[in-house]
């Protein structure tokens, strides 16, 4: 089982990486591995009637296979610096704009032609933001949406599987370096290469920490971002999301300084449980087709905890208070913003006469059970402050789920060609805790892609 590249992950990363690849030099012989399943098998078994919520399947459809963590996302891929990682500290503004943009053009030829690109250039909104002293991050968004965003994943696949090898179901155990060659293992068979790509995303995230500790590669980790995600009716972010779509907005709370920050938003979207290792947290996406969409607008709100010395289980602090939602609970936890300020829980019957319809079925109850008072004094504030700018959106009926925690993996020692200490061995996309989303984790792939194939 003798390979040129060997491929770890097909989420964005492994796919980009492949087409590159596969596109400048044809003949090289690749193979990628992935522990999921191909993009048509993916399935998440909750029905919302037999199955209503996580039965922790060994391998999680929404997590794992082809397309990784992005397939069935909303697909928004915004080109820009602000936000979404740190590939530009690595090879450079310039360079990390023009590969988005190249990403953008390969999803334009496999189907996204004809979706929108919004942007915040010459928006009115960032004064407005300003005036209220909130912040609005620069970006271009290209919104695919998740139905065409499973199209262009299906035509890229499509055309890659004749020309590399995909190994489905199939995850890698070991990485072994010997002799300038690199060997792994997957299902008790080695396959072996002189370049190796790591792209294993969030869902590997415990796996690459064993293999930089087996490999003895250098990693920090000092972050975790927690809060919780906010549903609305979409008519109060309307003026935002029908110009900008996405508007990602920053704000600095006065009573303890810390940085709050809107992220991934969803107009007419759907709020959907995530399953992160075991432990269910809360995300949204949405849909292009107006027939999936709803009345709502969801979009997290998330605070930043960076940690110091000696601490460096940032994630595991991130886990121990989703898991607290989830003893609570029994997963994710939805709470009306007005009986969090009267200091109530949630009822179901509360829920039910909202004017604001859940579209995840979430357990009635008391947010500020489970998150700090920190953390739920920042989520507070920056509701009020939004509703500056957005009003409506501390009415008693605006909806929040709780938590989301955005999980960071540990940062990897590479160089500024991604590649690690050994020369061959590259780290890309989430798993590297460089790039935090899919147009990052993707123009990433297609640069080590270029370093191997033009040598
Ligand atoms: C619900 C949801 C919505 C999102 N929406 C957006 C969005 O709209 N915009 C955005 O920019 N980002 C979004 N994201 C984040 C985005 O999906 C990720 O940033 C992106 O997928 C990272 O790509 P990646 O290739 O680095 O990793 P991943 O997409 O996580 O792919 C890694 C792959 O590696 C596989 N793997 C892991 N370990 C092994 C192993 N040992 N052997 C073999 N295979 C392995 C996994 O099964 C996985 O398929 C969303 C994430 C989720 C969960």
């Amino acid at each position: 089982m003798k390979y040129d590249v060997l491929i770890i992950g097909a989420g964005p990363g492994g796919i980009f990486s492949a087409y590159e690849l596969s596109r400048l030099d044809p003949s090289l012989k690749i193979a990628v591995f992935e522990s999921g399943n191909p993009l048509s098998r993916r399935k998440c078994p909750i029905d919302g009637k037999k199955i209503k919520s996580c039965i922790e399947c060994k391998t999680c459809s929404i997590m794992s296979g082809f397309g990784g963590a992005g397939a069935f996302s909303d697909g928004k891929y915004n080109i820009t610096n602000d936000f979404g990682g740190t590939l530009y500290q690595y090879i450079g503004k310039e360079q990390s704009i023009e590969l988005m943009k190249y990403v953008d053009e390969i999803n334009m030829l496999h189907g996204g032609e004809g979706t929108k690109l919004y942007s915040t250039a010459g928006s009115k909104f960032k004064k407005v933001c300003m005036q209220n002293d909130l912040h609005l991050l620069d970006a271009s968004v290209r919104h695919l949406g998740t139905d065409i965003n499973y199209i262009v994943l299906n035509n890229i696949y499509n055309e890659l599987e004749k020309k590399v090898d995909f190994y489905f179901n199939s995850p890698v155990d070991t990485i072994r370096h010997e002799n300038g060659i690199y060997k792994i293992t997957s299902l008790y068979k080695e396959y072996t290469a002189e370049k190796c790509i790591v792209s294993v995303g969030r869902s590997g995230s415990k796996w690459m920490e064993r293999v930089c500790s087996e490999l003895d590669i250098p990693t920090e980790s000092s972050r975790v971002d927690i809060g919780v995600r906010v549903e609305l009716p979409y008519e109060v972010f309307s003026h935002l999301t029908d110009e900008l779509y996405e508007s990602k907005i920053v704000y600095r709370t006065p009573k303890y300084g810390d940085k709050v920050r809107t992220f991934c938003m969803n107009p007419r979207g759907a709020v959907v449980n995530e399953n992160t290792n075991g432990i269910i947290t809360v995300n949204g996406h949405s849909y292009e087709d107006p027939s999936k969409q709803t009345n709502n607008t969801n979009f997290a709100l998330l605070v930043a905890k960076h940690f110091s010395e000696p601490f460096k289980y940032s994630n595991s602090y991130g886990e121990s208070i989703a898991r607290l939602s989830n003893m609570l609970g029994g997963g994710v936890i939805v709470q009306r913003f007005g009986d969090l300020i009267r200091g109530q829980r949630s009822t179901s019957k509360r829920i039910m006469e909202s004017f604001v319809t859940p579209t995840l079925n979430a357990t009635a109850g008391d947010l500020s059970l489970v998150l700090p008072k920190r953390i739920l004094d920042g989520i507070i504030e920056m509701i009020y402050a939004l509703d500056k700018i957005a009003s409506g959106t501390a009415n008693d009926d605006t909806l929040l789920y709780g938590v989301e925690v955005k999980f960071y993996n540990m940062e990897v020692k590479v160089d500024e060609n991604l590649e690690t200490k050994y020369k061959g061995l590259y780290i890309i996309g989430d798993g590297s805790g460089i790039t935090h989303s899919l147009s990052h984790a993707s123009a990433s792939g297609v640069f080590v892609a270029r370093q191997i194939a033009m040598g």
